[in-house]
């Protein structure tokens, strides 16, 4: 089953808080093979490691259609953010929920790639939004959990129009 290895909520290990990665080996590259072919699988536009039960600070994302603009960032940190945007989210491990969440409109990030090189990575759209989203996933923040409970309530039965609208911007 596709996304068969993807915690999926209420799962209590989505909570947990990833630890730094300590040395770029061969067993975090394994892993971020892993990663990105269970993202591409699942049609997912991001992944972090704590969604496949792996409590590591790692994140993969590609917002390509061609899927062919992989990002990988290794203990990722944002030094710098700005403006406000609202976009369509949905994630790998909440299926069938989508909402804007108000972000960032655009974050500055520093990590390690999958090489353990130094990244800098400035951002906007659709990829600061899902980096956004996928950092919260290590430190156990999900995206309902911006909505206030009135916004949650309204999340139930969503027209199928209105699911496909948001569906657009993507699972993370
Ligand atoms: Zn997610």
């Amino acid at each position: 089953m596709i996304g068969g290895r993807i915690l999926q909520y209420p799962d209590p290990r989505l909570r947990t808080v990833a630890e730094p990665v300590v040395e770029v080996n061969a067993a975090i590259r394994s892993l971020i093979r892993e990663m990105t072919g269970i993202m591409y699988a699942a049609g997912g536009i991001g992944l972090a490691a704590t969604q496949i039960d792996v409590h590591k600070r790692i994140v993969v994302a590609d917002i390509s259609t061609t899927r062919d603009q992989l990002h990988v960032l290794i203990n990722p940190v944002i030094v710098d953010h700005g403006g406000s945007a609202a976009l369509g989210e949905g994630c790998l491990s909440i299926p069938d929920v989508y909402a804007r969440i108000r972000r960032a409109a655009w974050v500055t990030l520093r990590g390690l790639d999958g090489h353990g090189r130094r990244r800098l990575l400035s951002c906007d759209g659709v990829l600061a939004m899902c980096l956004q989203h996928e950092l919260d996933h290590l430190n156990g923040i999900l995206f309902i959990d911006h909505l206030d409970p009135k916004q949650l309530e309204g999340l139930a039965p969503k027209s199928r129009r209105q699911t496909h609208a948001l569906r657009r911007a993507g699972d993370n």
